[in-house]
């Protein structure tokens, strides 16, 4: 039985909740990852696929490979038992009441916890698309499918980030406000606007009335310069006493650690002022 993630943040700073590999859009083995996790000297580290959908979606995993992530995932338990924790979850998109991380195929699923992430937007229509990713598509879809109206793609956003939270059943929550690094290209005052923190406000006050932990998301922070959730809202999650985790979300054996320790230090340093 894992550790759980609640008491591993606490016990360690050595530790990585958030990674992809060669079961979804990774560019790395697991077992490259893993082995670059433990020379890195983690403790803890969490392997997080995109899990499989049921629509379209290339960079999410097979259901037909689920089985073989999970003897892959057993296999390197064994090899790097007692050096290094290795984890079993997937990131979980919130696709409305019938899929998510709380149905039952999840609840069931032999995993040691689970992280639930927006990354699909329903148009007006009710048709998802994926808004992550490049700049460019996201611009694509906001003009052509979203009818151009980039208020509404946030505020949709939110509303599944909330909904999410509101059915549960999962314990990590990840980049709580990653629409804003595509939409801010687009809006670049976005962020300022007062309906957008009251978003943020309503996302914070959610998840503090649950036991989820909130990640940090730091793998754009060397090519962007940001954070997920952006440095700003931070105080807001130390004022609300979430529990957070520091996490690369990497996609690459080499960026493993990407953005964690200068994530940690500043967190460290605005939670003494608080
Ligand atoms: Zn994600
Ligand atoms: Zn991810």
């Amino acid at each position: 039985m894992a550790t759980d993630i609640r008491d591993i943040i606490k016990a360690t700073d050595a530790y990585n909740l958030h990674a992809h590999t060669q079961y979804c859009d990774g560019r790395d083995t697991m077992d490259a990852i893993a082995a670059a996790a433990q020379e890195a000297g983690m403790r803890y580290f969490a392997f997080t696929p995109h899990s499989p959908l049921p629509i379209v979606s290339p960079c999410n995993m097979d259901m037909d490979k689920v089985g073989e992530y999970y003897a892959r995932t057993d296999k390197l338990r064994e090899l790097y038992n007692g050096k290094m924790e290795l984890l079993r979850s997937f990131e979980v998109d919130y696709l409305g009441p019938d899929f998510g991380p709380h149905i039952d195929w999840f609840q069931k699923a032999p995993l040691d916890f689970r992280l639930g992430s927006v990354h699909f937007v329903p148009n007006q229509e009710g048709i998802w698309f994926d808004c992550d990713g490049r700049f460019e598509r996201f611009a694509g879809y906001v003009k052509d499918a979203y009818k151009g109206d980039l208020r509404y793609v946030v505020e949709k956003y939110f509303e599944q980030v909330l909904t999410m939270i509101e059915r549960g059943g999962f314990d990590l929550l990840g980049h709580f406000d990653k629409i804003a690094g595509n939409a801010s290209e687009a809006w670049p005052e976005l962020e300022d606007e007062g309906w957008y923190e009251a978003l943020v406000d309503d996302v914070v006050s959610h998840v503090a009335s649950t036991d989820v932990v909130v990640e940090i998301n730091t793998k754009a922070y060397a090519d962007k310069g940001r954070f997920y959730p952006a440095e700003r809202w931070w105080g807001k999650l130390i004022a609300a006493g979430v529990p957070i985790a520091f996490d690369s979300d990497a996609h690459w054996a080499s960026k493993i650690e990407a953005g964690r320790a200068e994530a940690m230090e500043k967190f460290a340093q605005l939670k003494k002022k608080y």
